[in-house]
C-alpha cells in the first residue's frame, strides 16, 4: 500500500517543502525588532502538557469510546490513512502549480472516481462536493439542468418523511418544490400512495436505501420502473452505503444520480461539522452536467479539463477535499474488493446482533431485521414519564456517545442505533447491558437519577432551548 502511494506521491513536485531545519534569513530591520523580552507566563512543561491532555480527555472520540451514532456510520478510522495523509508530497502541492507537477494528486482523483463507479454502478463521479449534503445539492443542480437541455419544466422533487433533513433542504435549495412521500409504519415505501404523487412536474424522486430504519425497500425495481416511465430520475441518497457496498449497486437498481459520503463509509474521522467528502455519481447521460474542472486521462497525462460548455459550473474551491479523498482511497485500495465486502456484512451483522438482543425487550416498530442500523421505541417501557432524551443523556454518564434520537421524526421516542462493523461483541454487549439497565431499571427505580442526567460529565444538563437561543461561546 505504501509502496503504490509512494509511486503517486513521487508523480508530485511540491511548490515548497515544509522544513523546519531550515534557519531563515528574514532580514528584519533593526527598527521592527523587538528589544525586550515578551512577557509571557512562565508555566513548566508538565504542567502544560496535562493541561491539554486533560482538555482533550473531556472529548468524545472513537478512541476512548463507542460510538453508536445511528446515520453517522462512526466507524473506527485506520491510522494509515492519517499518516498517508500527511505525505509531504500531498501536502505541500499548490492548487495552481503547474498540472504537470501535481500527476500523483490527479491521478488518486482519476482513480478513485473510477473505484467508486464500479462499487456504485454508475458511469461517471465528481468528487468535488465538500459533504453529503453538498453532494445531494450538486446532484439536483445537474437533474435540474439536465431537464433544462432537454426543455421539460419539472419543478417538483418526491422526498419520503423517513429521509434525512438534508434531502428537503438540499432540494429547496436547488429550486425545486419539495413533495413529502409518506412511508409506511415499517419505514417501506408504497406503490399506490407513489403512483398518486407521481404527476409529470416530478423531476425526481430521493430515496435512501437502506433507508434511516435500517430497512432495504423491496419494491425498489419496481418504484424505478415507474419513475422512469414518469419521465422522471431516481437520485439515491448514498450515506448508508456502509450496509450494502460489495453487494448491491445503486446504478444496476436503476438509479440516475447518488452521492456518495466518502466520510462516512470510507472512513475519515468526522464529527462536530467536517471535514467531509460527498462525490456525486451519474448515469453517462448526465456526465456533460457534472461540475468543472473534470480530471481527465489524455496522451497518459491527466489533465484538468475546464471546457464543459454544459456543466453545472464550480461548486467547490479548487479539486474538492483533498485529503479525504486521499483517506478514501487509501481505505479503498486496503481492504480491497472482498474487504469491502466484509465490511457491509460485518455491519449488518453487528446491528442485527443488537437488534436481537433488543427486540424482546423495546418495541421496534420496523420488525426484527435490520441493515446496518436499527431504530427502537421505547415508549412503552419506560417508566415515571423518562424520556428517550434522558435516557440519550444518561448514557454520556457511562461514558457512550449519545445514539440519534428522535429521527427519523416517523417513529415515537425514537432511539437509532449504528454500531458500525468495527465493534467488537465485547464492547456490543457491555453497551446493550447498560442501554436495558437505564430503560428498564433506572426509570423505574431511580427515575430523578436520569431526568438529571449527565452528572459525570465536564458540562451537566443545559437548558436546551437557552443553549440554542443564546449560546455562551466563550468563558
Ligand atoms: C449523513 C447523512 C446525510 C448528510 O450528509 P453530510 O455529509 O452530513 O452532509 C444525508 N443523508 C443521510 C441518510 C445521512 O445519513
Amino acid at each position: 500500500m505504501e509502496k503504490l502511494l509512494n509511486e503517486m506521491s513521487s508523480q508530485c513536485k511540491p511548490a515548497y517543502s515544509v522544513n523546519l531545519d531550515v534557519e531563515y534569513d528574514y532580514q528584519i530591520t533593526e527598527n521592527l525588532k523587538r528589544n525586550s523580552y515578551l512577557g509571557l507566563p512562565n508555566i513548566a512543561e508538565s504542567d502544560l502538557l496535562r493541561h491539554f491532555i486533560n482538555l482533550s480527555r473531556q472529548n468524545y472520540a472513537l478512541s476512548t469510546t463507542f460510538y453508536p451514532l445511528g446515520s453517522c456510520t462512526m466507524k473506527y478510522n485506520p491510522l494509515i490513512n492519517e499518516r498517508i495523509a500527511k505525505f509531504n508530497e500531498f501536502n505541500a502541492i499548490h492548487p495552481y502549480q503547474a498540472q504537470e507537477t501535481m500527476q500523483g494528486i490527479l491521478e488518486i482523483i482519476y482513480k478513485l472516481e473510477k473505484d467508486l463507479c464500479e462499487i456504485s454502478g454508475l458511469d461517471y463521479f465528481s468528487v468535488q462536493p465538500a459533504a453529503g449534503s453538498h453532494g445531494e445539492f450538486t446532484g439536483l443542480l445537474v437533474i435540474s439542468k439536465y431537464f433544462k437541455s432537454i426543455k421539460q419544466k419539472r419543478t417538483r422533487i418526491i422526498i419520503p418523511d423517513s429521509a434525512h433533513g438534508t434531502n428537503p433542504a438540499s432540494a429547496a435549495l436547488a429550486g425545486f418544490d419539495i413533495i413529502p412521500f409518506k412511508s409506511e409504519l415499517d419505514g417501506s415505501l408504497s406503490i399506490e400512495k407513489l403512483k398518486e404523487i407521481l404527476t409529470p412536474e416530478v423531476a425526481a424522486v430521493m430515496l435512501t436505501v437502506p433507508n434511516t430504519l435500517g430497512v432495504f425497500e423491496k419494491s425498489v425495481l419496481e418504484i424505478s420502473k415507474i419513475v422512469h416511465d414518469n419521465g422522471s430520475l431516481l437520485y439515491y441518497d448514498g450515506a448508508n452505503l456502509n450496509a450494502v457496498m460489495g453487494i448491491i449497486r445503486p446504478g444496476d437498481m436503476g438509479f440516475d444520480v447518488m452521492h456518495i459520503n466518502l466520510h462516512k463509509t470510507f472512513s475519515t474521522p468526522h464529527g462536530g461539522g467536517g471535514p467531509g467528502a460527498g462525490p456525486i455519481g451519474v448515469k453517462a447521460f448526465l456526465e456533460p452536467f457534472l461540475p468543472v474542472p473534470r480530471v481527465e486521462l489524455k496522451k497518459s497525462k491527466y489533465i484538468l479539463n475546464y471546457k464543459k460548455s454544459k456543466s453545472i459550473g464550480k461548486i467547490k474551491s479548487f479539486f474538492g477535499n483533498f485529503s479525504v479523498l486521499l483517506k478514501a482511497y487509501v481505505y479503498i485500495k486496503s481492504l480491497g474488493s472482498v474487504g469491502l465486502k466484509n465490511v457491509s456484512e460485518q455491519a449488518v451483522l453487528n446491528a442485527n446482533y443488537m437488534l436481537a438482543k433488543l427486540k424482546n425487550i423495546i418495541d421496534v416498530p420496523a420488525g426484527g431485521k435490520c441493515m446496518h442500523e436499527f431504530v427502537l421505541s421505547p415508549k412503552s417501557v419506560l417508566k415515571n414519564s423518562v424520556r428517550t432524551l434522558d435516557v440519550a443523556k444518561r448514557l454520556l454518564d457511562y461514558g457512550y456517545y449519545a445514539p440519534t434520537v428522535y429521527f427519523p421524526a416517523i417513529v415515537e421516542e425514537a432511539i437509532m442505533i449504528e454500531p458500525t462493523e468495527t465493534e467488537s461483541k465485547e464492547t456490543l454487549d457491555k453497551f446493550i447491558e447498560v442501554l436495558i439497565k437505564i430503560i428498564l431499571e433506572e426509570s423505574n427505580k431511580c427515575p430523578q437519577k436520569v431526568k438529571d442526567a449527565p452528572v459525570n460529565t465536564p458540562v451537566k444538563r443545559l437548558n436546551e432551548v437557552e443553549a440554542a437561543r443564546n449560546p455562551i461561546l466563550k468563558w
